[in-house]
């Protein structure tokens, strides 16, 4: 089947094409079909199988089909001076997934004139209110923000008449069934409601009997076979061994784009000092971490900035990268289930993964369970050095991948120039002058923050960046305390 087979009008085709997808993944050839004939949709379904696509593209179509019924009252002066009612209403548990969902509606209706907004927690409520009172055709919200703005009464869910909860597994696990059931109970009880879920909790179930008519239940990529197209390994490895056996994994093996999973913050801040110190450029996300802060480091390792995204699993829940060949469990996680979802992030869209392990002494028990999930004999266990001796099976030559142990400029070099002169003139030599040629470490400071104005400037960054003192910096280079710090 291909996407021409479906039902979809000219504009959706239209940006499908541009999009790159012709065949609909099997849940897209299953849910859009009985999405656009109205029936309500129980998904057991992970991301990675295009479930985004199957209830964006009928929703885009429904909408732009149906006329707009504005059911509010236009007397009511709360609401006086929207434009349009939001008509469909998809809830995600993260941030990050609300913003990729956001992004895949921009994607598949910019030829429909539909638009959408995208609302969560931890950032200012006025860039949203405005969208609100613009008025929006499709609003996705995490439940705590939107539950915020409905209370003030800036959002009004009187006239949705689509609503989709995505993971909702993963809502529960964050605690937010409560505020998901106030905001069923906000919507109209005429509806088409889609639920979609990695697993399928008792919870889970009750929610999908209470909030949804009638359902279509629609099971795809069960969890036990999700694992088939990754390579998994576990190494047994000490724990204080651990950074250096990853160190020497990004040497050995062609690992280009890493996600790497920490149990903690505090422990993923710790791998990724560690990694950038080592001169593997890594960033990380999670759930302390400003949302722009968040935003700017997915961006960096997804542009290939940054090799190595290190994540702790709530802010790693819906993240989508393409063709992360590597998945790292630097630590293993409390319960085997999330080792699932973590290996599904690579090993996707038919590419080859590999998932590498490391299990500590104190983490048998856990691993022990993980293997009762995808079967006894799928991860294969190594010492470390039989890894390293095999590791050219891995190096498929597709992403071949140079060390990037920094090579730090001599102390002095064979025209006797200091470290702060060689960097002198390494920048006057137009090294680190231009955007794209500038090291990671450059990069790091400068990122979004401030942007040198001139030479000077850029070479006490670079200066900064190598850890010449503050003292020479200002002395050689003539910028002043402020700008200093700024860089
Ligand atoms: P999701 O499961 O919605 O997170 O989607 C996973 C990835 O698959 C995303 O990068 C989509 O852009 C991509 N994708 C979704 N549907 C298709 C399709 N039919 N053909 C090719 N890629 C797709």
């Amino acid at each position: 089947m291909n996407f021409t087979d479906l039902p979809l009008s000219e504009g959706l085709q239209k940006a499908l094409k541009a999009e790159g997808y012709t065949v609909p993944t099997p849940i897209q050839a299953e849910a859009i079909p009985s999405i656009l004939q109205g029936c309500d949709i129980i998904g057991c379904a992970q991301t990675g199988t295009g479930k985004t696509a199957a209830f964006a593209l009928p929703i885009l179509e429904l909408l732009a089909s149906e006329p707009i019924i504005d059911k509010e009252d236009k007397n009511d002066k709360r609401h006086k001076g929207r434009k349009k009612p939001i008509r469909a209403l998809i809830l995600s548990p993260t941030r990050e997934l609300a913003q990729q969902i956001g992004d895949s509606f921009t994607a598949y209706g910019r030829f429909t004139g539909l638009t959408n907004t995208v609302i969560y927690g931890g950032v200012a409520q006025s860039k949203q209110e405005q969208a609100m009172r613009n008025g929006v055709d499709i609003l996705v919200a995490t439940p705590g923000r939107l539950l915020d703005l409905m209370n003030q009464r800036i959002v009004s869910l009187a006239s949705v008449s689509i609503v989709v909860l995505d993971e909702a597994d993963h809502m529960l696990d964050m605690g937010f069934i409560h505020d998901i059931r106030s905001i069923i109970d906000a919507l109209p009880a005429k509806r088409q409601s889609l639920l979609f879920s990695a697993t399928m909790p008792p919870e889970i179930e009750r929610l999908a009997k209470d909030m949804l008519n009638d359902a279509k239940r629609i099971a795809v990529d069960p969890i036990s076979s999700s694992a088939k197209p990754v390579e998994q390994l576990v190494y047994f490895v000490d724990r204080k061994k651990k950074i250096d056996l990853l160190l020497r994994l990004m040497d050995t093996l062609p690992m280009t784009a890493v996600l790497v999973f920490s149990r903690t913050k505090h422990g993923a801040d710790r791998i990724a000092k560690d990694l950038n110190k080592e001169g593997v450029p890594s960033e990380v996300i999670h759930g302390d971490k400003t949302q722009s802060s968040r935003l700017r480091a997915l961006n960096r390792f997804k542009e290939k900035r940054s090799r190595v995204l290190v994540a702790t699993d709530i802010a790693a829940r819906g993240i989508d990268v393409e063709q992360l060949p590597y998945v790292v469990n630097y630590d293993l996680p409390d319960a085997a289930e999330t080792y699932v979802h973590r290996i599904g992030r690579t090993g996707r869209a038919g590419l080859t993964g590999v998932a590498i392990s490391f299990c500590s002494n104190d983490q048998q028990d856990v691993f022990r369970q993980i293997k009762k999930i995808v079967g006894k004999d799928t991860i294969k266990s190594m010492s470390v050095e039989e890894a390293f001796k095999r590791a050219p099976q891995f190096q498929g030559g597709e992403h071949p991948y140079p060390s990037q142990k920094k090579e730090k400029p001599p102390i002095e070099d064979a025209r006797g120039l200091s470290k702060a002169g060689f960097s002198v003139q390494s920048i006057l030599k137009g090294q680190g002058s231009k955007k794209h040629e500038r090291s990671p470490d450059i990069e790091r400071l400068l990122e979004n923050e401030y942007e040198p104005r001139n030479i000077q400037e850029a070479i006490a960054a670079r200066l900064k960046a190598e850890g010449v003192s503050k003292d020479i910096i200002l002395r050689t280079t003539g910028i002043n305390k402020e700008i200093f710090h700024k860089l």
